[in-house]
């Protein structure tokens, strides 16, 4: 098995790099000093990136459209000559309303690329890195409700849940359980002939500073646009998404490069993200008391979180990143009171004065 451990002249691709967290991964390969070629369903993104996040670096910085991932074939020339592959592009829509809308392209996607890899790559291609989530561990439906999860447990239950009763959400965890069980499956046939390492990340619910915006904050990703509504002054407390279990983007990012840089350690391994327990009510709770000034919804202050260092909460399920802490060489990741403050500075900088709940 290869090592990707230097930079120079090393291709990385990154499917759906213009997402909340793959244009972070792409922001840092570029700044080590990889090439990225970075993949999106539109034209539109290029220009959005080399015109913002990535305008330091655009004579690095490779593009391909690959209009639908699903289509077999569909990654065949955008893993030619690539180092590492690190996939995060599945649909994360809430608004989505179906199940097949989630899996098939989550799934399809996953084994379009695998495939592409496996006869077109090269034989430079040392590991594959697939953003999979906690809501392919967690199986709230089957285990009791003070499990401590780990890597080793998987959500069985979630994709029957959602053909009986369908919740956008709930359909979520199951195509990103059935995309990385189609993950390890090809890894258990494909074995003797791919010789790259291949890795699974986990997260929980990422929040922490974008580096590529959407036009406005009614655009933001699922998990960025409930810190927008709560920070900009919307009465309602936005849904906790699953259990709640929290990380920042930057962790997040750093974890799928240090899988990419360490193929030995990393490879038939998959790494939970996560750093406590944190629902909307914490962001809430801090961002009230960080601006005074803003009228911000007051919910039930301190309600489902520990306060002091948003640890997760005894009686309920939990989900330590032991593994990852390990690997990344930290006994903790960022704080969720950190993570949600540069969140809205970064919104601050980047729309100025749109946020209009300055208390008069
Ligand atoms: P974003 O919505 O910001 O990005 C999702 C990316 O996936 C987009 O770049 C989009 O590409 C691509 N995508 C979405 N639907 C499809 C589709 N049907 N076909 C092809 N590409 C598609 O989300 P995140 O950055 O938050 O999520 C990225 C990955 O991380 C996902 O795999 C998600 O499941 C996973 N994840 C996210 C968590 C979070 O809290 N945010 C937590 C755990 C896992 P395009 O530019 O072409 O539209």
């Amino acid at each position: 098995m290869g090592s990707t451990t230097s930079p120079s002249d090393k291709i990385i691709l990154v499917t759906g790099i213009n997402g909340y967290i793959a244009s972070h991964i792409g922001l840092i390969l570029l700044q080590k000093g990889y090439i990225v070629r970075g993949t999106s369903r539109s034209e539109s993104a290029h220009a959005h990136l080399i015109s913002g996040a990535f305008k330091s670096f655009a004579d690095r910085y490779q593009h391909a459209v690959v209009p639908d991932i699903t289509a077999p074939g569909a990654f065949d020339d955008a893993v030619r000559s690539v180092h590492a592959i690190i996939h995060t592009a599945s649909p994360v829509d809430f608004t989505l309303t179906s199940v097949e809308a989630f899996i098939r392209p989550a799934v399809d996607g996953t084994l379009s690329i695998l495939n592409s890899a496996l006869v077109h790559a090269g034989p430079q291609l040392a590991s594959v890195v697939v953003t999979s989530s906690v809501a392919a561990v967690v199986d709230k439906w089957r285990q009791p409700p003070t499990h401590a999860y780990s890597e080793a447990d998987w959500n069985t239950s979630g994709e029957s849940v959602a053909r009986e009763t369908f919740t956008a959400p709930v359909a979520y965890g199951a195509s990103k359980a059935a995309a990385e069980r189609a993950l390890w499956d090809f890894v258990a046939t494909h074995e003797p002939a791919q010789r790259w390492s291949v890795s699974a990340v986990n997260p929980g619910v990422v929040t922490g500073p974008p580096v590529s915006f959407p036009e406005n904050p009614e655009k933001l990703n699922e998990t960025l646009a409930p810190i927008w509504r709560v920070y900009s002054g919307s009465q309602e407390m936005p849904p906790q998404i699953g259990g709640a279990s929290y990380i920042d983007v930057r962790d997040v990012a750093d974890m799928h490069i240090w899988c990419v840089e360490h193929p030995d350690q990393a490879n038939g391994q998959r790494y939970l993200m996560t750093n406590g327990k944190a629902p909307p009510q914490a962001a809430a709770d801090f961002l009230r008391e960080k601006f005074p000034d803003r009228d911000i919804v007051e919910g039930t202050p301190g309600l489902g979180y520990r306060k002091d260092d948003y640890w997760f909460v005894e009686g309920e399920p939990s989900l330590v990143a032991n593994k990852a802490y390990k690997a990344l060489g930290v006994e903790r990741f960022i704080r969720y009171d950190k993570s949600i403050l540069d969140t809205v500075e970064a919104f601050e900088r980047r729309w100025p004065g749109y946020a209009k709940n300055l208390k008069r």
